[in-house]
């Protein structure tokens, strides 16, 4: 893959003082400490741009360049990658953002630059987990009802309609940003909030609203990893979506084998 990179992207032989980029598909915590990690490592060779594709209002503070919105399908992201010298993409996008990371694979291959994934490790099911695992959300909302009447859900803004469907059940939703319109929910409360969460303030939340079912998806990572140690102890059922799949490609599940894997491509 290194020689492809050398022979296709025109960087070595670029006469130009333009410096090549790193692209970090982001709009995680691992994202972050990825591109902390490039500035440190990287950063006086490379510029190191994360690409954040705009849906929050008030995104973290991310070390390094960052870019803001979507490129407009997969054709425009290769001419970015081209145009702006790109000479690696890291996907650390979130497991569920599967549209990105497979415009990403075949705007790579397009553009002939190499790119790895950075797949989240999924969490791992404990005796007392009462885990009801859930194709999609249409299958979640569908079986909701059998295991609860006032559900936590937490699959983020752009998923809630799934649930429109559910009318007798009272949903506390929890977001990153407070909605500027109302929810398509019968019922609810909205709450704000960016993880991490600890296990204790999670188990207050599930007491002060009388929940008991929680809804997810299967996103991994210790940031919202404390609402599931809460169900546990309260007994409560998890309805949780599981993963799409990984695009084909190398894939890693962790910040130091991405950083290998870029030195292998780029020294
Ligand atoms: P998606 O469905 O995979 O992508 C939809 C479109 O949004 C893409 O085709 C692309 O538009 C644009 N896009 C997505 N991520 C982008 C990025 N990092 N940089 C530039 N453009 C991006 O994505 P999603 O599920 O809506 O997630 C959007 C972002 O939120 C991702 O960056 C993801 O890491 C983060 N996030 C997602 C979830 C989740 O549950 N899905 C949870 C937490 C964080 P164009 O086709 O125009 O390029």
């Amino acid at each position: 893959m290194s020689s492809s990179l050398r022979a296709t992207d025109g960087c070595w032989r670029m006469s130009a003082p333009e410096r090549r980029a790193v692209l970090v598909l982001g709009g995680t915590a691992e994202a972050v400490s990825l591109a902390d990690r490039l500035v440190a490592d990287w950063g006086g060779r490379f510029e190191i741009v994360t690409s954040l594709a705009g849906r929050t209002q008030t995104p973290g503070a991310v070390p390094g360049a960052v870019r803001v919105g979507g490129f407009g399908g997969v054709v425009p992201m290769a001419a970015y990658l081209k145009t702006n010298h790109v000479c690696a993409v890291l996907d650390a996008t979130h497991p569920f953002a599967a549209q990105i990371s497979e415009n990403a694979r075949v705007a790579s291959t397009m553009a002939e630059v190499p790119r790895i994934v950075l797949v989240r490790p999924p969490w791992e099911r404990e005796p007392d987990d009462n885990w009801h695992m859930q194709p999609d959300l249409a299958a979640a909302a569908a079986a909701l009802p059998k295991l609860g009447r006032r559900a936590f859900l937490t699959v983020g803004r752009t998923d809630l309609s799934a649930f429109a469907s559910c009318e007798d059940i009272w949903f506390l939703v929890r977001l990153i940003d407070m909605p500027d319109a109302s929810l398509p929910l019968s019922a609810y409360e909205v709450i704000s909030g960016r993880g991490p969460f600890s296990a204790a303030a999670e188990q207050r939340l599930l007491e002060k609203h009388k929940i008991d079912a929680l809804v997810c998806k299967a996103s991994g990572g210790e940031a919202t990893r404390a609402k599931l140690v809460a169900a546990r102890k309260h007994g409560i059922p998890v309805l949780m979506v599981e993963r799409p799949s990984v695009p084909s490609g190398p894939a890693v599940d962790n910040i130091d084998a991405v950083v290998a894997w870029l030195g292998e491509q780029v020294t």
